[in-house]
Order: C-alpha cells, then sequence, then structure tokens
C-alpha cells in the first residue's frame, strides 16, 4: 500500500465527515499507516504531531501499550454481548470506577456508542422522569448560545453553531436559548468571573419565566468546544446549579469534550464543586481507542422509572452496541493510566508549558486573544485585534493555517478563525514548543503578515 494508491481509492468510494468532498480536489487526503504516541505516519514515513487529539478522542497516545496489553486480553474471553438481561465485568468494573470518581451524587451509569447518542439519552431520560413524576407540561430544553451536543436530530436541537445546525432547522425541537458566558466578550478591564456572573442574569430570567415547561438545561461545563473554544468562569456554573434546583429544572452536563482532565480537572464540573442530574460522557472515555458513551444520573431520577412492568414507566431506549466489552475494557485501561502517571498534576507542567509557548502571540497584531482552560489553549485570529473584527468565514483563514501545519508535520484543524491545541497527555515539553512554533508561522501566514 502506498499514499497515492490509497488515496485514489478512497476517493472513490468513501464520503468523509465534516468535508466539503470537493476541496479535496485541491486539499490533500492524509492517509495514515501508523500511530505511536502522539505522532501518526503515513505509508512513506511521514510524520504529524496529532495537536487535537484525532477529534479530542485520544488521551495517552496512539498504540498505546497499556491500553493494547489489556484489548489483547478481553479479546481472548468475550468481544461483546447483549446488555439487555446479560451483564459482563469490563462494564460493571467500568460502571464501579465512574461512580467513583465522578462528583457526588452520580451514581447509574447508562451506556450508549457515541457522544450525540448520550445527549439524546440525557435528553430523554429528563423528558421521561418530569412525565413519570405526573409532569407533562415539562417538553422543551435550555441550551446556550454557541453550544455544540452533537449531530443527530435532538442533539443538533440542543445545538447553536449554525453551520451544523441552519440547515435542518425545520427537522429540530425548539430550545430556549440563553446567552453564552463566552468571556472572549467580556468589556475592557472585567474579569471573567463578573462576565460570567453578568451573563448569568440572562439564563436566570429564563428560568424564572419558563422553568414550568422546562426540563432541563444542558451545558458543555467551562469549554464551549465545537463553538470555538468559548471560555467561561466555573461561578456560571455554581449559579445555573443553585438556579436549577430553585426552579425545578433538570442540569445537563456535556462533558463530552472537556471530560477526563481537558480542563485541568478530571472533570471540569469540580471546578465549580457541582453535581449535575446528568452527566454525558464519551470521546477521551475509552482514551481515543473504541466508541462508547454513557449518562450517569442520581438515584433519585433511576427511581422514578423502576415500578412494575405494566406501569410502563421504563426507559426503553437501547443501542445494539451498548456496553461494549472491548470498549468498556479500553475504558478501564484508560482510567488505570490515570493513576500510574498522576496523569492530572502531570498535566499541570505540560499546560504551564503551553501557556508560555504561545504567550507572544498575545502581541500578534492579528490575534484578538489568548485563552486557556487547563490542556485546552486557543488563540482567536481576528481582522483588527483592538475591534475584535473577525475575518469572514468564506475567507477560510483556518484553512491556511491547517495547509500549513500539514507541511511542518503537525496536525491542527483551526475552528473557524480559532487554532487550537488540545494534544494527547503524551506530549512533550518541546513538542509543545515546536507546535507554538507552527502555529505561529500558519498565523503569520494565513493573516498576510510573514
Ligand atoms: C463531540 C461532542 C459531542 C458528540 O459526540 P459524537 O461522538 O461526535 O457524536 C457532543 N457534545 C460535545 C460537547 C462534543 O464535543
Amino acid at each position: 500500500m502506498n499514499n497515492d494508491d490509497i488515496i485514489r481509492r478512497d476517493l472513490a468510494v468513501l464520503w468523509h465527515p465534516c468535508t466539503q468532498m470537493k476541496d479535496h480536489e485541491t486539499l490533500p487526503l492524509i492517509p495514515i499507516a501508523r500511530g505511536e504516541g502522539a505522532w501518526l505516519t503515513d505509508f512513506k514515513g511521514r510524520r504529524y504531531l496529532d495537536a487535537i487529539s484525532s477529534w479530542w478522542v485520544n488521551l495517552f497516545g496512539h498504540a498505546n501499550p497499556h491500553i493494547n496489553r489489556r484489548l489483547r486480553e478481553q479479546l481472548d474471553s468475550l468481544e461483546h454481548v447483549i446488555l439487555a438481561g446479560f451483564t459482563h465485568e469490563p462494564v460493571v468494573r467500568l460502571s464501579e470506577k465512574l461512580v467513583e470518581i465522578t462528583p457526588p451524587g452520580l451514581e447509574r451509569c447508562f451506556y450508549a456508542d457515541n457522544g450525540s447518542s448520550a445527549v439524546e439519552v440525557a435528553l430523554k431520560m429528563s423528558f421521561h422522569y418530569w412525565r413519570n413524576r405526573g409532569q407533562r407540561r415539562k417538553t422543551r430544553f435550555i441550551t446556550l448560545a454557541s453550544s455544540y451536543h452533537g449531530e443527530t436530530l435532538g442533539a443538533l436541537s440542543v445545538g447553536d453553531v449554525p453551520l451544523y445546525r441552519e440547515t435542518y432547522e425545520p427537522l429540530l425541537l425548539r430550545p430556549l436559548i440563553a446567552p453564552s458566558p463566552d468571556c472572549f466578550h467580556r468589556a475592557a478591564g472585567e474579569d471573567w468571573h463578573d462576565y460570567s456572573i453578568r451573563q448569568f442574569a440572562a439564563m436566570e430570567a429564563l428560568l424564572e419565566r419558563h422553568h414550568q415547561e422546562t426540563c432541563a438545561v444542558i451545558v458543555e461545563p467551562l469549554v464551549q468546544c465545537a463553538g470555538g473554544m468559548r471560555m467561561h468562569h466555573p461561578v456560571y456554573l455554581e449559579k445555573l446549579r443553585a438556579a436549577c434546583d430553585r426552579y425545578g429544572v433538570h442540569l445537563i452536563a456535556d462533558e463530552i469534550a472537556v471530560g477526563f482532565g481537558r480542563t485541568g480537572t478530571m472533570f471540569a464540573c469540580e471546578q465549580a464543586q457541582i453535581s449535575p442530574d446528568f452527566l454525558c460522557l464519551s470521546k477521551g472515555l475509552t482514551g481515543g481507542y473504541l466508541p462508547l458513551s454513557v449518562v450517569l444520573t442520581t438515584n433519585e431520577v433511576y427511581d422514578a422509572f423502576y415500578d412494575d412492568y405494566g406501569k410502563l414507566n421504563a426507559f426503553l431506549h437501547s443501542h445494539s452496541y451498548t456496553g461494549n466489552a472491548l470498549a468498556c475494557t479500553a475504558a478501564l485501561a484508560t482510567l488505570e493510566l490515570f493513576e500510574q502517571r498522576d496523569a492530572i498534576n502531570a498535566n499541570r507542567a505540560l499546560a504551564g508549558r503551553m501557556r508560555a509557548a504561545t504567550a507572544h502571540l498575545a502581541d500578534h497584531p492579528h490575534v484578538a486573544e489568548v485563552r486557556q482552560q487547563g490542556m485546552i489553549l486557543a488563540i482567536e485570529m481576528a481582522r483588527d485585534r483592538s475591534t475584535r473584527e473577525p475575518y469572514d468565514w468564506r475567507e477560510r483563514r483556518g484553512l491556511r493555517v491547517y495547509r500549513h501545519a500539514l507541511s511542518r508535520g503537525a496536525l491542527l484543524r483551526p475552528l473557524g478563525n480559532v487554532v487550537y491545541f488540545m494534544p494527547p497527555y503524551v506530549v512533550t515539553p518541546e513538542e509543545i514548543d515546536f507546535l507554538a512554533e507552527v502555529a505561529t508561522e500558519g498565523i503569520d501566514i494565513a493573516t498576510g503578515e510573514s
């Protein structure tokens, strides 16, 4: 197999995700033969540093020896079994572990096989909980501007990224949308804390007005990732938790992207010391190995479904690959690595290095902001740094950064005008410096200063 061969055969039969396929008339498709640690290698031996963890899933590197070993062992005993009426050791052990490490009160695990499906589960469970409790008026959800919760119709409904949403608008549920606490828009001299509190006022008003018809508020705690790595202060989550309790509305924390250490703590909710009613996890859950997702919830929610069969109160939702044994094994091996490597603590040094290596960009004439939460660092390019006037999306400035990075052996995949790093935790300080160098060159080229 060689690069050209596989590209030609690919373009004859595949349709790639989140891609205008016509772009590939001019944009090279990158075939990958092998992965090792933070690096991906093509069939000619060309290497790419995976700065975005292959869409935010990889935590401890590609072809991780420990996860590989655990998977090989599991493969010889059980690959998969139906999870209705049957069970297996990896799913039980993983559930015990997740209940132990997630915020207090989350005591039940319901599995699905990707992030969007987990969001669907949380939305349906919340709605169904209220119905089982006799509250049939509750049929709506509150979400934040710029939020992203996945691509299936229910998950897309509670998202607010126009690029993904607008086309399908006629098919979607109509959520109530609160302004984002995105601190990029804070006033001069205002800090994240105060701006986040100020932005909460509109959420509070929405809850006060609509709580009787609202099942749940859904949020991406601390970082709205797909919406452009938009960040807020934990105080927003504190206030939101308190308001949801006051108004009798569930809180769904979608930590599909930010969970498993990305924001500096194992779960982002920890920084606000809150427990949601539903916690959605996927992406890093299996260390980037296999599709798996889980919704954790409280026994209070679980009990509302626990009844005689004839009452028809059960949650009759399922996916064929629910709780797959190999995926659960990869997840357990990933959690072992967190302990073995003391990863959350070790990441502090890496996060500090990311900050230091990009500090100079804060003065770049076309950078409006460099922001960070733990292991996520984002650089927002702008036409005018003082007015923060953005570049028109049609100019595809981010794509220029992407192309440059590829030519230098790095996989950076900007979200519009936002260049970001979300690397696997096995990245080295030197590799972070290299990424910062490539990003700086890419931004110079993309913004026409070089
Ligand atoms: C990626 C993502 C999803 C969707 O997960 P998929 O596995 O891609 O369906 C949902 N919510 C957030 C916050 C995400 O980043």
